[in-house]
């Protein structure tokens, strides 16, 4: 019997053929270097077909990971973790990846007054239900669809349709153009059926904000070939004005930022290259960005080193202000399979959900009010006019005390509360409200500096509160 056992001491994964006719087969392991760090295993057979002959080797396109009926559970899941919201992908016919742009629930999942049931529980109970939307890929193996894709897709100059490809070997994808009335039409209604029908109150456009524009020469579009950027601008404009949504979208862009609720940034790709979300975040503090983080094991959704640096990306989305976006695709990635990471993560959520509930976002000011501080801690600010001042604090050396110069400009600081990580894990337990060691004024390069010397768990934040001016 041909087998394979790729193991460490306390995992493995194993592969056979079980054929009792032990037919000619194979099984393959095989790495890809650098530039695609990963591993891959498949099996080969070989079913050596006539001509009108057929070999099924049975359902491999896709797995179904939760059903209509598991929602109520994914959310008090949800709410245990200190999270509210919740963004259902691949709900639609042929699910994700493939079913572009079916928006239509899956039957295979439920029906759609199950789907309305359970969403709108979930809004009764306070939760939040978006809604994933492709906004421009349409799967090229759609025959019903042609004339619609013939009509809508992006065209070059020379009358060519562009092509993209995402997932499997074997998909590819027509761009819809979105200065195409037919199409901003479809993903309109598509939004209209979500919220109206099913009882939505949240939509992520994926690809928005991220994907290259490309230019479209098709006449009757009736737009300039350089308008990409204008048709999603009137698209969202559209759904802001017909509906009462929380929406999101994939990517960052300042030409559409202010006409969203959130913008997802990905940090983690560029983390080992100079990742500088910051900027951003400094440039439009009023726009809220969420960034994807990931568990430490047990995900093989990014490469092992986006697991190596997961504590990292958690505190950095804490330190500038981001919201979390987590997955849960049970056996690829979920904090599930992570305890310690996911006890880590709910602490930082309580902080963060203290931080909200007690004070508000505040102005993002980065370190431009931090004169120094201790080798190994990092600082932010956010403002409050001149009212008050929370600094983000986040220490690599969790057991020393630290110090932080912060410059209160003209402002007299009338008191100074750290909050910081609960340092055991009960559930639903506040963070520690504990005092600062001491608050000195000082001053550097003839300006007046306040010296904060606290000892804290690795993220704090620390809120100043000024005497009246
Ligand atoms: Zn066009």
């Amino acid at each position: 019997m041909m087998w394979l056992d790729y193991y460490s001491d306390s995992h493995g994964l194993y592969l056979a053929s079980y054929d009792e006719q032990f037919h000619v087969a194979g099984l393959h392991c095989e790495t890809f270097g650098p530039a695609e760090p990963g591993i891959g295993f498949y099996a080969i057979r070989y079913p050596f077909l006539e001509n009108e002959e057929t070999w099924n080797s049975g359902r491999y396109d896709g797995t179904i990971v939760h059903k209509f009926r598991d929602l109520p559970r994914l959310y008090e899941q949800a709410k245990q973790m200190g999270l509210n919201h919740l963004l259902l992908s691949g709900w639609h016919v042929d699910g994700f990846d493939h079913g572009f742009p079916i928006y239509r629930p899956d039957p295979e999942l439920g029906t759609a007054e199950e789907l309305a049931e359970h969403v709108q529980a979930i809004r009764r109970n306070g939760g939040h239900v978006a809604f994933y939307i492709n906004s421009k890929l349409l799967n090229m193996k759609y025959e019903e669809l042609t004339s619609f894709r013939d009509d809508y897709a992006v065209h070059n100059r020379t009358g060519l349709m562009k092509i993209e490809r995402y997932g499997d070997d074997n998909l590819s994808f027509a761009v819809l153009c979105n200065g195409s009335e037919g199409w901003r039409h479809y993903l309109f209604e598509t939004v209209r059926f979500l919220v109206d029908k099913i009882g939505a109150d949240s939509m992520y456009f994926d690809q928005l904000g991220m994907s290259p524009p490309p230019f479209c020469f098709r006449a009757d579009h009736n737009h300039r070939h350089d308008g990409w950027n204008i048709g999603y601008g009137q698209f969202l404009d559209q759904v802001n004005e017909r509906f009462a949504i929380g929406s999101m979208y994939e990517g960052v862009t300042d030409i559409h930022g202010n006409k969203i609720c959130e913008q997802l940034i990905s940090t983690f790709f560029y983390h080992h290259s100079g990742a500088f979300p910051e900027l951003y975040r400094y440039t439009f503090p009023d726009q809220r960005l969420i960034d994807m983080i990931y568990p430490s094991k047990k995900q093989a959704m990014r490469p092992v080193h986006v697991s190596q640096v997961s504590r990292d990306m958690i505190d950095r989305a804490f330190l500038i202000g981001c919201y979390l976006w987590m997955y849960d695709l049970e056996n690829d990635n979920t904090f599930q399979s992570d305890p310690d990471m996911l006890n880590y993560v709910m602490k930082v959520v309580r902080l963060r959900k203290q931080w909200l509930e007690l004070y508000g976002q505040g102005t993002f000011l980065d370190d431009t009010e931090i004169a120094h501080s201790t080798s190994g801690v990092t600082a932010k600010t956010f403002c409050f006019e001149n009212r008050e001042t929370i600094i983000t604090v986040c220490s690599r050396n969790p057991e020393s005390a630290w110090t932080i110069d912060f410059k209160p400009k003209e402002r007299t600081v009338k008191s100074a509360d750290l909050y910081e990580l609960a340092t055991d894990s009960h559930e639903g337990e506040p963070a520690s409200n504990c005092k600062i060691l001491s608050v000195t004024p000082l001053t550097h390069e003839g300006e007046p500096i306040m010296q904060i010397t606290a000892a804290s768990a690795r993220l704090a934040f620390i809120h100043i509160l000024y005497d009246e001016m």
